[in-house]
C-alpha cells in the first residue's frame, strides 16, 4: 500500500477525494498531505443539495489536521466550485472541514474536547495557535450548540451580574433556575439588558409572558427591568444579596466603633460568619466581645442580622408578623446603618417575602456563580467579552456539541 492509500484510509476520505501525495520534513516536525478529486468527480450543491454537479473551477486551501505524533499536520487540497443550475457557482463543503474554517473538524473536535479540561491559553500553548484562532473554534461551536437550545419550558430565572475586565465592565446573567442553567449573559446591566435577555428568549422558542418568577439582588435596573418586559413573573429578592446589605451595615457599626474600642479591631469577620462557621479563636472572641457587660454597639447590630436571618426559618404565615417585629427593633435600634438597612428592607418587602412562596434559593445561582469563577479562570487573557460570555456557556450553558458534524 502506498503511503497516500494509507492516509486516504485514515482520513476516511470517499469517492472522489484520495490523497495525491504527501511530504514531510523531519527538521520542521511537519507533515503535509496533499488531497485532491478524481478527474469528472462530482459534487452536491452546498445549497440546495442536488447532486451530480461537475466541478465548475476550483480554489486551493490549507486546512491544520491533528498532529502526526509530534508533528504539525496540514491538508492541502483544491476545493471545487459547482455551478448549480438553481443556485449559480457555489464552493462546495469538502467532508473534512467545515466552509470558512482553517482547521480538520477532527482538530476542531479536539479542541473542544480540550476546552472542557483547561484553559484556553494553555490549549494554543500545546498546539501552537494562537489564542485568537482558538477562541474563533469555541465561538463558532457555542454559537451553533446555543442556536439549537430550546427554552419553550422557561418560567422561573434568575438574574445576577459578574464583573469582567479587572472589575471595569460587567456582565448580567439570566440563569433557568429549574434545570440550573446559564441561558443569556450580555454585557452591562441596566433596562436594557433583561429586554435583550426577553429578546433571545423568543428566539429560542421561550415566551416572557410565561415567566412566573424572577429572582434578583435590588438593583433598580433588575427591577426596572423586569416590571418592563416580564409581565407575569413575581420579583424574589434573592437571600443572599438581602444578607449582603445587612452585612454591610453590620460592618459599618463596626468600623465607626472600633474608634473608640480598640478590641473591635480585626473582628471584621467574626460578625459576618455565621457562629457555626467560627474557627476556635474567632469563637472565643465573639463569646467575649458579646457579653452583656461590654454593651457593644456591634453586639446589637449583630444580633439583628442575626435576627433578620432567622426569617428565613419562619412558617409562611408567620414571616410577615416576624418580618414587622425586626423591622420595628431594628428602626429603634439608633444604629444608623442599621436603620438604613432596615429601611432598604421596608422599600423591597413584597420581594422579600415572596420568597416564602417562589422558594427560590440562592443556592442555583451560588452554583452557576462558582462556575463563572471556573469560567473566568479558564478563560484567562480573554480579550473580548464575546470570549469570556463564550466561556461561561461552556462550562455553564449544559450545551450539546457536535462538532465533528459537518456543517455548512
Ligand atoms: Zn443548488
Amino acid at each position: 500500500m502506498r503511503d497516500s492509500d494509507l492516509f486516504t484510509l485514515a482520513l476516511g476520505l470517499a469517492h472522489p477525494w484520495f490523497v495525491e501525495n504527501c511530504s514531510f520534513d523531519p527538521k520542521a516536525k511537519q507533515l503535509d498531505i496533499f488531497i485532491d478529486f478524481e478527474k469528472g468527480g462530482e459534487f452536491s450543491c452546498p445549497v440546495c443539495g442536488k447532486g451530480g454537479c461537475k466541478a465548475y473551477d476550483s480554489e486551493n486551501k490549507t486546512w491544520r489536521h491533528l498532529n502526526f505524533f509530534e508533528h504539525m499536520t496540514y491538508l492541502h487540497g483544491r476545493t471545487p466550485r459547482v455551478n448549480c443550475p438553481d443556485c449559480g457557482v457555489k464552493t462546495v463543503s469538502v467532508p473534512w472541514a467545515r466552509s470558512g474554517s482553517g482547521f480538520t473538524l477532527l482538530f476542531e473536535g479536539f479542541v473542544m474536547a480540550l476546552a472542557k479540561e483547561m484553559p484556553v491559553n494553555a490549549i494554543a500553548r500545546i498546539l501552537n495557535e494562537h489564542d485568537t484562532r482558538v477562541w474563533r473554534i469555541l465561538n463558532h461551536y457555542v454559537d451553533q450548540a446555543r442556536a439549537q437550545q430550546d427554552y419553550s419550558e422557561v418560567c422561573k430565572i434568575g438574574m445576577d451580574e459578574t464583573s469582567s475586565k479587572k472589575g471595569h465592565h460587567y456582565i448580567s446573567l439570566f440563569v433557568d433556575m429549574a434545570r440550573s442553567k446559564a441561558l443569556f449573559a450580555t454585557e452591562g446591566k441596566d433596562a436594557e439588558t433583561v429586554r435583550a435577555f426577553c429578546r433571545d428568549l423568543e428566539a429560542h422558542h421561550g415566551n416572557p409572558e410565561q415567566i412566573q418568577e424572577a429572582c434578583c439582588d435590588m438593583s433598580p435596573a433588575f427591577i426596572g427591568g423586569i416590571g418592563e418586559n416580564l409581565k407575569n413573573a413575581s420579583i424574589t429578592f434573592d437571600k443572599f444579596h438581602v444578607m449582603k446589605i445587612i452585612n454591610k451595615a453590620v460592618d459599618e457599626v463596626r468600623r465607626e466603633e472600633q474608634k473608640s474600642r480598640p478590641e473591635l479591631v480585626k473582628t471584621r469577620f467574626v460578625w459576618l460568619k455565621n457562629p457555626e462557621n467560627l474557627t476556635e479563636k474567632q469563637r472565643t472572641a465573639l463569646e467575649t466581645l458579646t457579653l452583656p457587660n461590654r454593651r457593644l454597639k456591634t453586639a446589637r447590630a449583630f444580633n439583628i442580622r442575626l435576627t433578620f436571618q432567622e426569617l428565613f426559618d419562619q412558617p409562611v404565615e408567620l414571616a410577615e408578623g416576624f418580618l414587622r417585629k425586626w423591622y420595628f427593633w431594628a428602626t429603634h435600634s439608633r444604629l444608623e446603618p442599621i436603620i438604613r438597612a432596615a429601611k432598604t428592607v421596608k422599600n423591597h418587602w413584597d420581594g422579600i417575602l415572596r420568597w416564602f412562596e417562589s422558594r427560590i434559593t440562592n443556592g442555583v445561582l451560588e452554583g452557576i456563580n462558582s462556575l463563572i469563577q471556573a469560567a473566568k479562570a479558564k478563560a484567562r487573557g480573554y480579550r473580548s467579552t464575546k470570549n469570556l460570555i463564550t466561556m461561561v456557556y461552556l462550562v455553564a450553558g449544559k450545551l450539546d456539541f457536535h462538532p465533528l458534524t459537518h456543517t455548512k
